[in-house]
């Protein structure tokens, strides 16, 4: 994902708190985190760490934030989780890819720093953000974490691609407020140029969350489409996202609260460089403004609240 993605830079409310440098992208490959700080790594040995994560106790950690006005509503602490089974052309963060790459840590820690913010979270509606990478490459340890969050009675997100929405268990759904579904084309062939994998498990994950809260506790959806000029802006193609949104609110009224059109920028370029791939989109342009206005009536035309 996580694709996170907030806009390219942040929203004009938008605040970091103590988070350092913004390192990347986000959900559909946006913004990821600020490193460790503060959060213990765990030298548990190999086998001991294997174990553990198949347990959920242990996962492997990019890096956190704490921001406002993105990743859901109030101040929240985002999480980047890594490892991610896509190759998003345009991803912001090509650094979470690899599970490898990210840091051990604890579900026990993680929580620990949820606990710290819990008087933020109180008082600006705020709460946990689990994003990537994906975060169901890592299923237990989010199951854990979101269920651990819960407990503390704090608001909970998952920010996914929705490709491995068969890894979310019913119990991992409940304990989750809000999913942000990074859907990244309607055209299954485009879907397929962008990510690197097949839409249908996407689509089938989102109406799995609508079907869910027609027999009790359903997560509320916000769904997140980055838009690239020559890649995702094709009429047809962002006809599809808007009509399958709007969908999932004939399944069941209110699952989608609201849908984020998030402009492609070029702030993810370096690293792409720094971990020695090529980047095919090193000469795209951002959207113009009036390509923005375009994709955003498409979405409200469908009757969807649209940022
Ligand atoms: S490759 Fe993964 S982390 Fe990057 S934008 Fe795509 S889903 Fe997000």
């Amino acid at each position: 994902m996580s694709a996170t993605l907030i806009p390219a830079p942040l929203p004009a409310d938008a605040t970091r708190l103590d988070a350092p440098t913004v390192r990347g992208g986000g959900p559909l490959g946006t913004r990821a985190g600020h490193g460790l700080d503060g959060l213990q790594v765990s030298g548990v040995e190999r086998a001991e760490r294997l174990a553990a994560m198949r347990a959920g106790e242990l996962g492997s950690l990019h890096s956190w934030e704490l921001v406002t006005a993105v990743d859901g509503p109030g101040t929240r602490l985002t999480a980047f989780l890594s490892g991610c089974p896509l190759r998003c052309l345009y991803c912001h963060n090509p650094d979470t890819l690899q599970m490898r790459d990210g840091e051990p840590v604890t579900a026990d820690e993680l929580l620990a720093r949820v606990r710290r913010y819990l008087g933020v979270f109180r008082a600006t509606g705020g709460g946990l953000t689990l994003s990537g990478g994906e975060v169901l490459m890592q299923p237990a340890f989010a199951a854990k974490v979101l269920r651990g969050a819960k407990e503390m009675g704090v608001h909970t997100a998952l920010d996914t691609s929705g490709f491995l929405g068969a890894n979310a268990t019913d119990a991992m759904l409940d304990d989750t407020d809000l999913v942000l579904l990074d859907v990244k084309s309607g055209d299954p062939a485009t879907y397929t140029r962008v990510t690197g994998r097949e839409l249908e498990p996407t689509l089938a994950f989102g109406r799995r969350l609508a079907e869910r809260g027609l027999s009790g506790h359903g997560p509320e959806v916000w769904i997140r489409f980055v838009l690239v000029p020559g890649l995702t802006d094709d009429e047809d193609n962002v006809q599809r996202v808007a009509e399958y949104a709007a969908s999932l609110n004939e399944i069941r009224p209110g699952t989608v609260t609201r849908v984020e059109v998030l402009p492609f920028h070029q702030m993810g370029r370096d690293k792409w460089q720094a971990v020695g791939r090529a980047y095919a989109l090193a000469d795209t342009e951002p959207p113009t403004p009036a390509l923005v206005e375009r994709v955003r009536g498409q979405f409200r035309a469908q009757g969807l609240t649209t940022y």
